[in-house]
């Protein structure tokens, strides 16, 4: 980075800094040196100064931002249960609502200096729920002029979102946005679920289905729940406490949304943690052993089929010396959105093509393909008769 531009951002920090309590327990220099080793990072385009931290750093999450007068934790992990009947007593010990997991991508929705953002996971500002947001969501402004220290957490999900490559089944075309919490940044904590559901309903926000609440030691409905959401091809349900008295969130996954991350994944391998299938392998294999779905032929194909039914095309083009790619499309409302979209993708060094650019009914609808390199050599070096030590 320019000497410049780092003392421009160093005064920028200063600024945070003196309006942040949680940031004044730590030394401005610690700062400013998080800053010149990129653990902080300036974000752009904001009407405030805004930093977000790459990791966890000094007990602040990864995907943490702070602004002046703000500061917005990370969404943090939730551990998975791989058994039911054990796993759900061990975290939860009072009644519990089970929400719809739903498969998609994680936004925190804030308003940050009269503006509504969406942040992704990371921190990052995310250009596309940034762009949709008032086509899912109309009355989030009101909600935030009743709550400006609330942030509306959710999950972007649909076959024509930018990131991700799996959605659940009864979503046809476009996305949705389903909002699964309010983080209070006043108090930094989650409103319990009936408080939540009670803001979603009047605001007329999209939720996941939900179900509960139930009680630890019987878990009968619960499992028939994730049997039909099993044969429905849903993700899984993520189980939250009504109060922090009665345990913890945790999370659980169907066996067969397994195996569709082994259909996504697999050709990508290269790009992966190679841990990232056996991870899988594991999970549906206890699933489908606690909820008795069988181990017949029907479940070893499916399980075949996931793995390889694209890699003979995947392989040809390899050895024709194509890369490995994938294509997305989008709905954008403004075109300074896929500007805003492209650059996201160049700071992230994501390689995108954009193949397709057409307005169709108020939408920019926009075809782009992500090319990814670790995968393509994964495969290529392979074809190419390179030998290899393993
Ligand atoms: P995954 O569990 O999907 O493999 P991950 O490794 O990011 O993703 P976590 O860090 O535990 O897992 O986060 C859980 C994810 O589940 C978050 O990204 C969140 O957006 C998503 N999610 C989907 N539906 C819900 C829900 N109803 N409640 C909470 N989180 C949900």
């Amino acid at each position: 980075m320019l000497e410049g531009e780092i003392s421009l951002q160093k005064d920028l920090l200063k600024e945070v800094y003196q309006s942040s309590p949680r940031l004044r327990k730590i030394s401005f220099k610690e700062l400013e040196e998080a800053l010149e080793q990129g653990k902080l990072l300036y974000i752009e385009g904001l009407a405030l100064p805004a930093f977000r931290f790459k990791r966890d750093w000094r007990g602040f999450s990864a995907g943490t931002v702070v602004a002046p007068g703000f500061l917005m934790p990370g969404f943090p992990h939730i551990p998975r249960i791989f058994v039911l009947y054990t796993g759900v007593p061990r975290y939860l010990r009072g009644p519990f609502y089970a929400e719809e997991k739903i498969e998609g991508y994680n936004v925190r929705l804030a308003r940050l200096g009269g503006e509504i953002k969406a942040f992704t996971r990371r921190g990052f500002v995310c250009p596309f729920a940034t762009d949709r947001w008032p086509d899912f969501l109309p009355r989030l402004p009101d909600f935030f002029d009743k709550f400006p220290q609330y942030v509306v957490c959710c999950e972007v999900a649909g076959p024509e979102n930018p990131f991700v490559t799996e959605w659940p089944p009864y979503l046809k075309e476009d996305v949705g946005f389903f909002c699964f919490d309010i983080l209070d940044l006043a108090h930094e904590r989650f409103l319990p679920p009936e408080e939540k559901y009670a803001l979603f309903k009047e605001f007329g926000f999209p939720m996941p289905e939900v179900n509960g609440p139930f009680s630890p030691n019987k878990l009968k409905t619960l499992k028939e729940i994730l049997l039909r959401y099993e044969t429905e091809g849903r993700e899984g349900v993520v189980l939250k406490p009504i109060s922090p008295q009665s345990g913890r969130v945790i999370k659980y996954v169907t066996a067969v949304s397994n195996i569709s991350d082994l259909r996504v994944a697999f050709p990508y391998i290269g790009e992966l943690d190679p841990n990232y299938i056996v991870h899988r392998l594991v999970r549906m294999v206890i699933t489908r052993w606690e909820l008795g779905e069988g181990f017949g032929d029907d479940f070893y194909r499916q399980v075949g089929e996931a793995l390889f039914t694209e890699m003979p095309m995947i392989l040809d083009q390899i050895a024709k010396g194509k890369p490995v790619e994938e294509v997305f499309q989008v709905r954008l409302r403004r075109e300074e959105s896929l500007e805003a979209l492209l650059s996201h993708f160049r700071l992230a060094q994501v390689r995108v093509e954009v193949r397709q650019k057409k307005w169709q009914k108020g939408y920019l609808r926009v075809k782009f393909a992500k090319i990814y390199p670790r995968a393509t050599s994964f495969w290529a070096s392979k074809l190419e008769g390179l030998a290899q030590i393993d």
